[in-house]
């Protein structure tokens, strides 16, 4: 019998985690999956994605930049994925495909605590931003607002997602950084946190932060410096995951086991 498979297609895909950490829970799990880069540039995406039920697949994650193109090849949607606009796990399901968007929920399982009451701000406003802010409204954040560079952006954001867009990053209980900033090493600490409007500010007490990379960020060390919790972009990467991972498999994640694969990769 042909091994079930699994994957991850994105354009460029080499530097994924993802291959190492459901490899490592497959693994755990005890079943003879296995889970494989697709590097797909956009023009093959949609073509290639529905060849692979017929080639074993059991379903897919989606990263960069294909999460807006998933949506849209989906025969259905989850609440999530309608509501983001993007897709980053896909199921091979009786004929169909099914689109889910796990970093809305990974982001709330790595957060860890009850963001009902919480006054939150969201820097950036990609597709990470417009999954967190809508998984935080969804949970009931006291007060979701949203900073981006590019303000129009955010203005945007926060209008389809009935949040608030603000000018400057205001005091809040929990920041959350959903900028590609904080690991480029020829950008200096200083200049970083100027970026982001937080130079010579102090963090809240939760700081979440979704970049990874080999070091730790500039906002992981920013906030831990000053004794913030502080949510690091590997657990959110974990967490969601996790969640797609289970639905494909209908068993639970083995956490550790794909937290070490994730770290093993650092
Ligand atoms: P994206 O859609 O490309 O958005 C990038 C965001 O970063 C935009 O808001 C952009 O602002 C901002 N930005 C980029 N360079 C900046 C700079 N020099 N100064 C200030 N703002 C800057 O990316 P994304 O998919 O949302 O991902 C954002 C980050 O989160 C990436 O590092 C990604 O790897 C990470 N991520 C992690 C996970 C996880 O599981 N941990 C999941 C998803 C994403 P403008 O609008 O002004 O360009």
């Amino acid at each position: 019998m042909p091994r079930t498979l699994l994957g991850v297609a994105g354009f460029p895909v080499g530097h994924s985690r993802s291959p190492a950490m459901h490899n490592a829970a497959l693994a755990e799990l005890g079943l003879d999956w296995l889970y494989v880069p697709l590097p797909l540039p956009p023009e093959r995406f949609a073509q290639t994605v529905r060849a692979l039920p017929a080639s074993g697949f059991r379903g897919v994650n989606v990263t960069v930049p294909h999460k807006e193109a998933a949506h849209e090849l989906a025969d259905e949607l989850s609440t999530a994925a309608m509501a983001i606009g993007a897709a980053n796990t896909l199921t091979f399901t009786d004929g169909r495909i099914v689109a889910e968007n796990t970093d809305a929920g990974g982001f709330l399982d790595a957060l860890g605590v009850d963001p009902r009451g919480l006054r939150v701000l969201v820097l950036g406003a990609g597709g990470s931003a417009r999954a967190v802010v809508w998984a935080l409204r969804e949970a009931g954040a006291d007060e979701v607002s949203v900073w981006n560079r590019t303000a129009e952006r955010a203005a945007g954001l926060a209008r389809e997602l009935g949040v608030r867009h603000v000018e400057r990053p205001e005091p809040v209980d929990l920041l959350v950084n959903c900028t590609s900033v904080g690991l480029d090493p020829s950008t200096s600490h200083e200049e970083a946190l100027e970026t982001l409007g937080l130079a010579g500010s102090e963090p809240p007490p939760t700081v979440a932060d979704l970049v990874y990379g080999a070091g730790t960020t500039v906002i992981v060390e920013w906030a831990g410096r000053a004794g913030a919790r502080v949510v690091e972009g590997l657990e959110v990467l974990v967490r969601q995951g996790a969640r797609s991972l289970e639905s494909w498999t209908g068993r639970a994640s083995p956490m550790d086991a794909m937290r070490m694969a994730v770290q093993e990769r650092s």
